[in-house]
């Protein structure tokens, strides 16, 4: 019999409202089986890993993604997929994180929620919870066909590292601007396939360390020199860059010169841009040719989530700084494109 591991996190799903004061807190996970009976009469056998305490998905950071991935990791044998309970807020943060931690994946792990708490009569629970499970369950010729950490929401199957939560009143919470959907529930799952990593014949390979020693510069008309500075001549080991358009800054000198110091002091400055969908092209514009000279990383198409997680990951992979400026361009779980 096909076995899941359910890990509940906590979020929305398993909120009740505090009658003392109307806020939603988190409870028990055994009110969620309470509330789906359904997940009875599934035909698979279902454990659960419930986090004490559980946490609203704002408090979760790379100590429970490491948390996370060892208990993947752990259970990695003993179980044909996982689904992972968790807030909608970080969600995609915590999808990208636990890709790369979980290097030659063969196996689902499934990242689902909610927005609205499981023992609403609206609630958009039920069927992420049970279809989430359906996708952990699906194989092909005795393989698992979604070998990726993925998110599954409002009928549709996102690569984990792909995604973004772009809406937080709807149903349709996530999308993935710049990779097709792996799959949609409709009457029936439509898995496509294409788009699907393969399942890699390499043992699954746990690697857990992370630097969050980084900083991100949001470009704005108007940006002073102290603004910029104070994250450019920063402790931090890594800057994000949030550029305009396909990846364009302004070229006042001030601005390019504190760049390139930060970069000889050997930070890694990375460049994403503030549009959601499209890709960065360092040297199609004047005002990013500059920064393609000094050395400034591609992003490519990378979402913000994923330059985060991928930053910290490589960052603490220890490699030197060119190294490490090659990993952050090359596409290691399927999260960028840079053709
Ligand atoms: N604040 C909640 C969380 O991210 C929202 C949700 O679950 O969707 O934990």
């Amino acid at each position: 019999m096909t076995k899941i591991l359910i890990i509940y996190t906590g979020g929305t799903i398993g909120m009740v409202n505090d009658p003392s004061n109307g806020m939603l807190i988190p409870f028990d996970f055994q009110q969620i089986k309470e509330n789906v009976p359904e997940l009875n009469r599934l035909d698979y056998h279902l454990d659960v890993h419930s986090f004490h305490p559980v946490l609203d998905s704002s408090n979760i950071d790379p100590e429970i993604w490491k948390v996370l991935a060892e208990l993947v990791y752990s259970k990695y044998d003993l179980y044909d997929g996982f689904v992972i309970l968790h807030g909608s807020d970080t969600m995609a943060f915590t999808a990208s994180a636990l890709s790369f931690m979980l290097e030659n994946l063969s196996k689902p792990v499934v990242l689902t929620g909610s927005q609205l708490p499981i023992g609403e009569i609206r609630t958009d629970a039920k069927e992420n919870l049970i279809t989430a499970l359906e996708i952990a369950a699906t194989k092909e010729n005795g393989r698992a066909l979604v070998p990726e950490v993925c998110i599954y929401f409002d009928a549709q199957l996102f690569r984990g590292n792909r995604s973004i939560k772009y809406n937080s009143e709807k149903f349709e919470a996530f999308r993935s601007p710049n990779y097709p959907i792996l799959a949609e529930a409709g009457v029936h799952l439509q898995f496509q396939k294409n788009y699907i990593l393969p399942a890699p014949n390499d043992k699954l390979n746990l690697r857990t360390n992370f630097n969050a020693n980084i900083g991100v510069l949001k470009l704005y008309p108007g940006i002073t020199p102290q603004a910029v500075k104070a994250i450019t001549d920063s402790e931090v080991d890594a800057i994000i860059l949030e550029t305009f358009g396909s990846g364009n800054t302004t070229t006042a000198a001030w601005f390019l010169d504190s760049l390139r110091t930060a970069i000889h002091r050997g930070k890694i400055i990375i460049d994403i841009s503030q549009c959601k969908k499209g890709s960065v092209q360092l040297g199609r514009y004047e005002t990013s040719r500059e920064l393609q000279k000094m050395g400034v990383v591609s992003g490519f198409d990378l979402t913000f989530e994923a330059t985060v997680t991928k930053l910290m990951f490589v960052m603490g992979l220890k490699l030197s700084a060119a190294d490490s400026r090659k990993l952050m361009e090359k596409s290691l779980r399927g999260e960028l494109t840079n053709d």
